[in-house]
């Protein structure tokens, strides 16, 4: 497949951390330390009830603002969900579906990841897929079909010019918040398998231009590494995220 330039993206998943004046703090710090044109994308996704006091923060940036779940349906009797409409209201134009903390631990399928990923195209949001295998499907020798299943069923009916508008965050989930990382061409051989994949089912025009972004204890010692992978576009970054010094130099490690 021929190459086709992809804009990196750093995206941080502050997770459940962070006090509104933490949230703005960092922000705030991370604009400073971001303030100059930047190669990458970046993208930060605070904690539902900071996302208001984190956009104003970063006005006048060009950092992006992200949610970490939405509720498929736009409004109704869903007690303590959050809508794509409400998440655009409050000026997000990204979130975060199917990461592996709601796999595991909320029990989000791979249907819900699937309509959560078309509400949030139906609002002009972009959709950060994560999907990846546990240690123990890792040494059963089944991560391609885990991640390749989870990928299919997240843009099944997606068409390709939809799917075009989101990105998928591969995050082997043994590698997730451990320190372990995944090494640079194991990464590669799956965002590869990755990239095949959607050629497969939605055409070599979208395979070229997707990005698929690698999570999983990604440092600034780790990120030019994993960054320099033909077909890692950028990186979802928890830990690392939470500092805004580490975090702006993964970002400086994607614009070299
Ligand atoms: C994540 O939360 O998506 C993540 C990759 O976390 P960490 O970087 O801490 O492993």
């Amino acid at each position: 497949m021929t190459t086709a330039y992809r804009r990196p993206v750093i995206a941080g998943n502050w997770k459940l951390n962070k006090t509104l004046s933490e949230a703005t703090q960092t922000a705030r710090d991370l604009k400073a330390r971001l303030a100059g044109a930047s190669t990458a994308e970046v993208i930060i996704s605070p904690v539902f009830t900071a996302l208001g006091s984190v956009r104003s923060a970063l006005e006048g940036s060009a950092i992006g603002l992200a949610a970490q779940n939405v509720y498929p349906e736009d409004q109704g009797a869903f007690t303590g969900e959050v809508s794509a409409p409400l998440l655009r209201d409050v000026g997000c134009r990204y979130c975060i579906v199917g990461h592996s903390e709601r796999r595991h631990l909320m029990g989000e399928t791979d249907a819900a990841v699937h309509a959560k990923t078309k509400a949030l195209l139906a609002h002009d949001l972009q959709p950060i897929i994560c999907v990846g295998e546990t240690l123990e499907e890792r040494e059963a020798g089944a991560t391609l079909k885990i991640v390749l299943g989870q990928l299919s069923a997240a843009l099944a009916d997606i068409t390709p010019e939809q799917a075009e508008k989101g990105m998928i965050a591969y995050e082997p989930v043994w590698a997730i918040g451990t320190g372990r990382t995944a090494s640079p061409s194991d990464a590669q051989n799956v965002h590869q398998a990755i990239r095949a994949r959607v050629e497969e089912t939605h055409g070599s025009a979208l395979a070229r231009s997707l990005r698929i972004l690698y999570g999983g204890s990604v440092k600034p010692a780790n990120a030019s590494d994993l960054l320099a992978q033909p077909d890692i576009d950028g990186a979802l970054v928890g830990g690392a995220s939470l500092v805004a010094e580490s975090f702006a130099a993964i970002v400086n490690a994607a614009n070299q």
